[in-house]
């Protein structure tokens, strides 16, 4: 079985905690795209975790988690993000790990420009999460930067990383006028940070192909939504990766396989974190409201999420293009406290009614949301664990997304905990 679980929205639907949920029954956890702008929470009876880099399935033992080709790699976050699970009692060794050659190093020099180019925006920032993703995607595509596999062949990697520098400070110091960083320094950070991965390092391909053939199950863990694809998504205000679970083989190592399924993981209201077309944004109190009880805080860099109630058609839009075969519908515990509950049902776009979601960033920017209220639940259903216990206006909340995204919904979750779910059949 081969499974990928991906975003429908804006990203922080929940994926990370439904992987920690669904990966029970996989061998393998595979990431294959981004890097630790990724924010995933899980909490299960180990405790609670925030994930940036590594696979969910890292937090059970008998799970292999790989990082995918299709990945950038920040040695450092990666060194700071395994210590802290194994102070945290997680085992992680090259048994539970691997680390794909093929994967890009995302290096200090591509933090540096996020951070130069972000200040020099000034107020019209993309909302980059600063941590070098997109300086680093776009020297993967010049075919300029360093990947994983360079660390295993220390007798030619001082010349790439100079011929590198010596690229990279042409923008460093010509164009942003910021002293440059040496060689010398990127090799010091790639002993440090990276030489303790040296021995986790391996051809991802060759792994998963084996696993593949003898039967094993394997879980493609998407960071980020559909709505931040790069080429489907908000450009400019995407990702510099492709979400899409179309590219998860591809990013994970293995091209030639075939998703056998792709569930996607749909909020029962909406959340965008950062910059850029939000057409069903609520501001003020109601704003406030959803985002205090929904715990909207961004797990990758604490800034709180724009909130909104949710959006059907961009929903069914983030179904369609991931392709999914039917939809967890996670956090709908959250909405308890609201006596009608507010969904974007169609867009206003210059004074027509439109209901499927525009292409362009112009049409994007001008949509007004058309929102329909429907009654609300008004009790607590943390602790319901079957479709029956559920208050007749939950269930009806639950049929209306399914109608109005046009795809099955099988998971509804009740709490951030590993078992406050409903399977629904
Ligand atoms: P991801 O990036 O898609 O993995 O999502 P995040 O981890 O960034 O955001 C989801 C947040 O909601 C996390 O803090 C989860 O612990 C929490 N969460 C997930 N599912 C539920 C749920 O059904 N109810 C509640 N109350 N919290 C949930
Ligand atoms: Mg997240």
């Amino acid at each position: 079985m081969l499974t990928a679980i991906v975003g429908t929205n804006w990203g922080d639907e929940g994926k990370g905690r439904m992987v920690d949920l669904l990966s029970a029954d996989y061998d393998v956890v595979v990431r294959y795209q981004g890097g630790n702008n990724a924010g995933h929470t899980v909490v299960n009876e180990r405790g609670k975790f925030i994930l940036n880099l590594l696979p969910s399935g890292i937090l059970r033992p008998e799970t292999a988690n790989v990082l995918g080709p299709g990945m950038v790699v920040d040695l450092e976050h990666l060194f700071h993000e395994v210590e802290r699970l194994r102070a945290a009692g997680i085992e992680i060794g090259p048994e539970h790990l691997l680390l794909s050659d093929r994967a890009t190093i995302c290096l200090p020099c591509h933090k540096l420009l996020d951070e130069l180019e972000e200040d020099r925006l000034g107020d019209k920032k993309f909302g980059s999460t600063r941590r070098g993703i997109s300086p680093v995607y776009a020297d993967k595509y010049m075919k300029k930067t360093l990947r994983l596999g360079d660390l295993l062949h220390g007798d030619t990697l001082p010349q790439k990383v100079a011929e590198l520098m010596e690229w990279k400070n042409l923008t460093i110091e010509g164009g942003y006028g910021h002293a440059p960083v040496t060689a010398d320094e990127i090799m010091a950070w790639l002993e440090n940070y990276g030489m303790p991965f040296a021995g986790f390092v391996g051809d991802a391909t060759r792994y998963l192909s084996d696993a593949v053939g003898s039967g094993k199950n394997v879980m493609f863990e998407a960071q980020l939504g559909a709505l931040r694809d790069i080429d489907y998504g908000i450009y400019p205000f995407t990702s510099a990766s492709t979400t899409l679970a179309a590219y998860a083989p591809v990013g994970a190592g293995i091209p030639f396989a075939r998703l056998d399924e792709s569930v996607g993981v749909m909020k029962a209201y909406s959340s965008c974190v950062g910059e850029g077309p939000f057409p069903c944004e609520l501001f003020g109190e109601a704003g406030e409201a959803l985002r205090a009880a929904g715990g909207e805080y961004g797990a990758a860099t604490g800034r709180p999420r724009r909130v909104g109630g949710f959006d059907a058609v961009a929903s069914r839009y983030g179904a369609k293009l991931q392709g999914c075969d039917y939809l967890a519908l996670t956090k709908l515990d959250v909405l308890s406290y609201m006596e009608r509950i507010p969904v974007c049902v169609a867009y206003e776009l210059r004074g027509k009614r439109i209901d499927c979601f525009p292409s362009s960033i112009d049409d994007q920017n001008a949509l007004k949301p058309v929102y329909e209220t429907v009654p609300g639940f008004c009790c607590d259903i943390s602790a319901c664990r079957t479709f029956d216990e559920l208050p007749a206006a939950a269930k009806d909340y639950i049929r209306f997304i399914e109608n109005a995204v046009g795809c099955p919904i099988r998971i509804v979750s009740v709490g951030a905990q590993r078992d406050a779910y409903i399977r629904l059949f």
